[in-house]
């Protein structure tokens, strides 16, 4: 049998069998792979604490017919305990949208190389669940080729200008004042600029920054939630998480 090792992000797991476990991986070069944990849920095993939602691991994994076999697991890097117990349904809902939107057999590199620098960033600073939920909705939809245009009206293609703008989270970008009618919902100039800011990956600056107002994060969240919904045509278990509140 063949036998291949690989770095791996673990995105789902389910229990199987007495003792055994099936893990789903998002890797760089295949995409999506699933797995097979023998007798992880036995008190000895070593490989369970590895093993963990959003934990990357470099796994060694027989290549089986049916089912492929985990041989060894080695830790990189986890999310931070006192994160995971805080961002409960943050981290359900990410694992639920990368599950969404990427296949077996795909070549996964840039969304694999994003994962690695969101989760460092989520690692790293203290904000809020929805502001990070917002971020990481955003930039997937970049990833996957939806990301919202910000430099001329969709409807008049006038160049759009410093004022209250007006956003089309179905077309993905944003009408001016002109064309505005009552179907659009009104976004002030500093949510544009976070929206430009998410747009352009770059953790280091959003590091640095303060959470944005709990108004923009709203407005934000339920827009980009409904763009979500929209164009990923999933409906979404975790988006009961939509619900709560920004504090
Ligand atoms: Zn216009």
């Amino acid at each position: 049998m063949p036998s291949v090792s690989l770095n791996a992000l673990l995105i789902k797991m389910f229990d199987f069998k007495d003792a055994d476990r099936i893990y789903v991986f998002l890797t760089a070069d295949y995409g999506k792979i699933s797995a097979i944990g023998k007798s992880v849920r036995k008190p000895k095993s070593k490989k369970t604490g590895i093993l963990q939602i959003l934990n990357f691991v470099d796994i060694s994994i027989n290549k089986g017919k049916t089912l492929n076999l985990i041989q060894e697991v080695k830790l990189i890097k986890s999310i931070k305990n006192e994160k995971l117990i805080k961002n409960f349904s943050l981290i359900h809902y990410i694992t639920e949208i990368i599950n969404k939107t990427t296949n077996e057999n795909e070549e996964s590199l840039e969304y694999f190389s994003y994962l690695k620098n969101f989760i460092s960033f989520f690692n790293e600073t203290d904000f809020s669940s929805i502001y990070y939920q917002i971020i990481f909705s955003y930039q997937i939809l970049e990833i996957l080729g939806w990301g919202f245009s910000f430099k001329s009206c969709l409807k008049c293609e006038n160049l759009i200008k410093e004022e209250i703008n007006f956003i089309d989270s179905i077309s993905n970008g944003l009408i001016c004042p002109k064309c505005n009618n009552d179907k659009y919902r009104k976004l002030p100039i500093e949510g544009i600029k976070i929206l430009k800011l998410f747009q352009k990956m770059n953790f280091n600056i959003l590091k640095l920054l303060n959470e944005p107002k709990k108004e923009i994060v709203e407005i934000l969240k339920e827009e980009i939630d409904n763009s979500i919904s929209y164009h990923l045509d999933i409906k979404l278990k975790s988006l009961k998480f939509s619900n709560l509140k920004c504090n």
